[in-house]
């Protein structure tokens, strides 16, 4: 891969290799676009089977937290840092202090958080080096309810969209995963009513959670939750999982949820789900909560704030449905657009020279 072919193709700013000579931390960052505002994304630990997998990922997750934080309604651009290493092995103190000492050098470029593989304990080492980390104890907290309540919110655009109806208790739903954010999603669809929700999970102690709390929610093995006869498929588990298997399976006619990549392959399966006539959610925006509620801590965290902006989803999902109709073309390319419009207006209106 030609590195500055792909970064100007895609828009890039700025790749930074970094190498700790004491600690052995190995990373890159990487700054997509910051006209928006400073670039967040978090700091994944992965044992990388080589370098150009690694830049590849650090570059493909950098453009995403683009497309994420402007259709999200942020002041924030996209970025994310990668670092090469066994999880089990590399991490100490020294190695994440190390990490918050690159972070700083970018001088509020780049803002940084947990991701997978690191976690916020983590983190609280990167703050002793620099501020620019966001995701702390003891500040915005855990991500998952709020991810899930945006969820929730979707659900009911998407609902009103496809059926003209926001009301969940009229409506049934098949939830794939109840894991951190499955598990508060289903509480809110058992709150609303909903007519009938089943759910699959492959660990025993999230299952028996469930039985435990809710024993209506009707547990199914995993490989029948795409062909239930519901009205709502909800992955909120890993990626990938709407590919050319699995989407002729499909009964429901919306498809949102939590899990990220949901799409195997945007172009291709994007456009699957348009001809089946069903309505998928774009992840990126349904599934932006967590990074909501991250960015009002660096405004002084306010709980009230952040789910009040994280409800937002709801509107901002029935204006990407309403540019996919007008453009005839399928709902994660419509909040592509979407997401570039707010960049390209906000930039345009900073032309003008105002004295501060
Ligand atoms: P999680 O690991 O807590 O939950 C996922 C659950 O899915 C687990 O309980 C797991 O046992 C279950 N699972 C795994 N394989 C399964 C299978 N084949 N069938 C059914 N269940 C299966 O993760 P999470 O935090 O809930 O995240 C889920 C998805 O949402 C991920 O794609 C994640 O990237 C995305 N996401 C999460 C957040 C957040 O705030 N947690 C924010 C944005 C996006």
């Amino acid at each position: 891969m030609n590195k500055f072919d792909y970064m100007e193709k895609y828009g890039y700013e700025q790749l930074v290799y970094f190498y700790d000579k004491t600690t052995g931390l190995k990373g890159i960052t990487c700054i997509h676009d910051t006209t928006l505002g400073p670039a967040l994304g978090g700091t994944r630990l992965w044992n990388y089977a080589s370098e150009e997998e690694a830049v590849l990922d650090v570059l493909r997750l950098a453009r995403g937290m683009t497309f994420k934080a402007a259709a999200a309604g942020l002041n924030l651009g996209g970025g994310k840092t990668v670092l090469i290493g066994d999880a089990t092995k590399v991490k100490s103190e020294a190695y994440f202090r190390a990490l918050g000492r690159y972070v700083q050098s970018l001088n509020g470029r780049y803002i940084t958080a947990e991701d997978v593989n690191t976690n916020t304990h983590d983190m609280d080492y990167v703050s002793m080096e620099t501020s620019h980390v966001v995701g702390l104890e003891g500040k915005s907290g855990n991500p998952s309810p709020i991810t899930a309540l945006g969820v929730f919110h979707g659900i009911r655009a998407s609902l009103k969209t496809a059926f003209g109806s926001d009301d969940i208790s009229k409506f049934s739903f098949a939830v794939q995963g109840a894991g951190q954010t499955g598990y508060y999603l289903i509480k809110k669809l058992v709150e609303a009513k909903a007519k009938k929700i089943y759910f699959s999970e492959i660990n025993p102690g999230h299952i028996a959670r469930m039985n435990k709390e809710h024993p209506e929610v009707e547990f199914v093995d995993p490989d029948k939750i795409y062909e239930l006869d519901v009205d709502v498929f909800s992955p909120c588990a890993f990626g990938a999982i709407l590919n050319d298997v699995t989407i002729p399976k499909l009964k429901a006619k919306v498809v949102a949820g939590s899990a990220n990549n949901a799409l195997f392959d945007e172009d291709k399966h994007g456009p699957m789900l348009k001809e089946r006539g069903i309505l998928y959610a774009p992840d990126f925006v349904i599934n932006a909560g967590g990074v909501i509620n991250v960015y009002h801590e660096l405004h002084g965290y306010n709980a009230d704030r952040a789910i009040r902006d994280t409800e937002k989803i709801y509107d901002r999902l029935l204006e990407i449905f309403a540019i996919a109709k007008e453009q005839n073309t399928h709902t994660q390319e419509a909040a592509k657009i979407f997401a570039k419009n707010r960049i390209t207006t906000i930039n345009l209106m900073h032309a003008n020279y105002i004295p501060r």
